[in-house]
């Protein structure tokens, strides 16, 4: 994709600052807001604040220096006066400022000491009889050193010099009532005078409508080919045998239905040829270690193996005790690897790797380092998903010939997500929560009632039960979070010197932290002090009640992740949400929903109403480009149709595909993301 017109290497720069690459990027360089010049407003009936076109003569121009150094100009029509202010000025435009000279003059208006006045408007000379435009003028979201105009004339001559014929077939648009390709980008670059300009910001109107529904199809299209591609690739067939069935009968409870389901598909899926690329979703302790742990037990039973990667040190060293309980009876061996063990222990867990004497391999993203080799890793395992980057995950499948993959997820991809960034993937949800877990009780209480709030964690504690006490969450400094933590830690072993009070941050080196873990599990340590190092994973059904401070600086998914942490026993547990006033109304939105929903997936769908796909979609998108005229949500409609159309086209019209992939990602990578 380039050019097919000359542009100067500077300009170009700012182009692709924008990550506009060529014609086809320009014509689709939409908008931001457009502006109403097709209109002149008498002087007097301006009105401050408002945008406006007026065409005046100038009375005087001069250059003043007080306060500072500004260009002003007064002028006039039949019924009044205005100032027209500019404190950066060149030459010619003093020169150009006449007296008696007619101008159109476009700018914001402000009531001023000595009246109204423009600052910066846009003034153009022109004749009693220059033409109005006739459309909308566009402002384009830009870059600095890239004014306007010039913008406008490069998205121009792109619009003109590009073939904007229809790519596919029409009978897929039949019905839908939306504008052709060309007329659509006519009409949200130059929209008519007459549009309702609410309806085009809305993003409901059909011009947007026609190229939200085009760039879902090339979603569809670009992922649903990624996926063909795979399935042309082979791995080795993992063929379910007798352990599983020997670990299902040993636990203490029964899988339930949902589970029983994701562990059909997931088992079905590692005895084909195909590499496996599933997302096994499901809510905050729904049971997905369990199903992790049986995929495991598939592949060593096939004599392959199998590595499951976890995002913190904590959440690694539960899988790596939770597994060896239950995989030590079978027989099987199973290595840890974090950044914990001695170079000597790293030493010898690599070589029982490399031999194939592990037949699992748990660990941190120290899983993935070079020195790291598998004999034969068959099933590659990726717990809390959205905690990695792309390049992470494709380093762990690496060190096979072609494992199966199985990525976990809490934090639940809302459908209409799943559908479109996710139409590569195959994905199990588990959507129930094992018996006898007892709901979790939010309260919203302001910090000025922290006293009660101690008393409380006293209680619970009194009766052999176990708290979290979160502090907040301070973005801009690792260090003041430390300070935070140490200072909550403090005071609360202060006003409760009977409780034993632990403490966990991310700061620990990992073995300290194991062992507040440890003690924590044990019912050693009664009240835990963390920063947000707890927030996935951990599990100590004992713990009953979560105190969050600072509630409002928390992100939804973080918030119910925090929560998910209790509620795991059968204790009633409670999670107490403090807040800081005044609350700003996005925290209060959110702090609503959490209050109000305890579901998943009901709180990522708020969630992405509220914020857009980017936090759901985690590092899974990065380098991959997101949508960004179409949002799944809104557009489910167009998702829908799109999602049924896409595969029928691939095989019926595989040039229009071709084509129409052109358009709309040329040079950019395709929608997936590995
Ligand atoms: P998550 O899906 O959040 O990773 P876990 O796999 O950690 O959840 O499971 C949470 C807890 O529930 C664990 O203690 C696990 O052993 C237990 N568990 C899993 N499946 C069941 C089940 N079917 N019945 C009862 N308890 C279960
Ligand atoms: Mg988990």
């Amino acid at each position: 994709m380039s050019f097919s017109f000359p542009v100067s290497p500077a300009v170009k720069a700012r182009l692709e600052k924008l990550g506009l690459y060529g014609d086809a990027d320009l014509a689709l360089h939409l908008p931001l807001r457009w502006e109403d010049e097709t209109r002149v407003t008498a002087i007097r009936d301006l009105i401050p604040g408002q945008q406006a076109v007026v065409q005046a003569k100038v009375m005087e121009a001069e250059v003043l220096y007080r306060p500072r150094r500004q260009l002003v100009a007064t002028v006039a029509d039949d019924g009044g006066e205005l100032i027209v202010r500019f404190l950066n000025f060149y030459p010619s435009q003093v020169q150009s400022l006449k007296p008696g000279r007619l101008f159109r003059i476009v700018g914001e208006v402000r009531g001023g000491f000595f009246g109204l006045e423009m600052v910066h408007p846009r003034c153009q000379p022109i004749q009693p009889d220059t033409p109005l435009p006739d459309r909308l003028t566009p402002v384009y979201p830009t870059t600095a050193g890239l004014g306007q105009a010039g913008l406008r004339k490069l998205v121009d001559k792109a619009l003109h010099a590009l073939d904007l014929a229809e790519t596919l077939p029409q009978e897929i648009y039949a019905g839908m009532d939306l504008p052709g390709f060309a007329e659509a980008l006519l009409q949200l670059h130059h929209p008519d005078s007459g549009l309702p300009l609410a309806l085009l910001e809305s993003r409901e109107h059909p011009a947007f409508r026609r190229l939200a529904y085009d760039e879902l199809l090339a979603q569809q299209f670009s992922l649903r080919l990624a996926r063909e591609a795979r399935a042309s690739r082979r791995a080795t067939p993992l063929k379910p045998g007798k352990f599983p069935q020997a670990l299902l009968s040993a636990l203490p409870f029964r899988l339930t239905a949902a589970q029983e389901n994701a562990w059909r598909e997931i088992s079905g899926d590692l005895s084909g040829a195909r590499p496996m690329r599933r997302l096994l979703q499901g809510d905050v302790g729904s049971g997905k270690t369990v199903i992790a742990a049986l995929a495991c037990l598939q592949a060593i039973e096939s004599g392959m193996q199998a590595a499951i990667m976890a995002p913190t040190e904590i959440l690694a060293e539960q899988h790596f005790s939770k597994l060896r309980g239950w995989f030590e009876p079978l027989g099987i061996e199973i290595a840890w690897l974090t950044s914990a063990l001695t170079p000597a222990q790293k030493k010898q867990t690599v070589a029982r790797i490399a031999a194939g004497e592990a037949g699992v391999a748990v660990g941190t993203h120290a899983l993935f380092q070079k020195n790291v080799h598998f004999r034969n890793l068959g099933l590659a395992i990726v717990d809390e998903q959205h905690r990695f980057g792309v390049r992470q995950r494709l380093a762990l499948s690496e060190k096979g010939a072609e494992p199966h993959q199985l990525m976990l997820s809490a934090t639940p991809i809302p459908r209409t997500l799943a559908m479109s960034y996710f139409a590569d993937l195959d994905v199990s949800t588990i959507n129930e929560l094992p018996p006898g877990r007892t709901p979790v009780a939010t309260k919203l209480v302001a910090d000025t009632r922290r006293e009660e709030i101690l008393r409380r964690v006293q209680a619970v504690c009194r009766e052999g039960g176990q708290a979290y006490w979160v502090c907040p969450l301070i973005e801009e400094s690792e260090k003041i979070d430390l300070q935070t933590a140490l200072d909550t830690h403090a005071m609360l072993q202060a006003h409760l010197p009977e409780l034993r009070v632990g403490l966990v941050h991310g700061r620990m080196k990992p073995s300290e932290k194991q062992a507040v873990m440890a003690a924590f599990q044990a019912n050693r340590i009664n009240l835990l002090v963390s920063t947000t190092v707890i927030e996935v994973g951990v599990d100590v059904p004992n713990a009953s009640l979560m105190v969050i401070e600072h509630a409002e600086r928390f992100g939804l998914s973080q918030l119910h992740q925090l929560r998910g942490r209790v509620g795991r026993g059968a204790r009633e547990s409670v999670c107490i949400l403090l807040f800081q006033n005044p609350l700003s109304e996005d925290a209060r939105s959110r702090l609503r929903i959490i209050y109000e929903s305890a579901d998943g997936f009901e709180i990522a769908r708020r969630d992405l109403l509220l914020r857009g796909p980017g936090e759901l979609l985690g590092a899974r998108q990065s380098g991959a480009p997101m949508l960004r005229f179409a949002n799944p949500e809104r557009d489910r409609d167009l998702l829908e149709r799109a999602a049924r159309l896409g595969p029928e086209l691939i095989e019926r019209r595989p040039e229009a595909v071709a084509a129409h992939l052109e358009r709309w990602l040329g040079a950019r990578a395709g929608f997936s993301a590995g």
